[in-house]
């Protein structure tokens, strides 16, 4: 495995738009405390009008926010549905929890993939300083 000079051009491209997309998402400001407080001035129709001021960094995000998150979720649907467990077979002594593999990438459940997304997905975000 000599990889460091080579590394396959798609997934090259794939690691550089993805590096893109989370440097993008870090310029943008945190919408998180100012929906909060946004919430509550809702009117009747349900609507609250709005006047801001919104950075460069904040409208390249806000461009493409909806497309990336759907992507993202979808993304993570299918990888979800790639890494699953199934039981391993062969002979085990303790029948009630039996050896289980994950049935894409066959190391022991959970495998790497399913626990790198339940540590991204799992943990709450800490909200970033105001
Ligand atoms: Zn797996």
């Amino acid at each position: 495995m000599t990889t460091e000079h080579s590394e396959d051009p798609q997934r090259q491209r794939l690691r550089e738009q993805l590096e893109a997309i989370h440097i993008r998402t870090e310029k943008a400001t945190s919408w998180h405390d100012e929906a909060g407080r946004l919430r509550g001035l809702l009117n009747n129709d349900g609507y609250v009008p709005v006047r801001t001021k919104l950075a460069g960094e904040d409208l390249d995000f806000l461009g493409d926010a909806r497309d990336t998150l759907l992507t993202f979720a979808e993304l993570g649907l299918r990888l979800l549905d790639l890494h699953q467990p199934r039981d391993a077979g062969g002979i085990t002594s303790d029948t009630a929890h039996p050896i289980l593999r994950c049935r894409s990438c066959m190391w022991r459940w959970p495998c790497p993939t399913f626990r790198a997304m339940s540590e991204s997905f799992g943990t709450p975000r800490v909200p970033s300083p105001a």
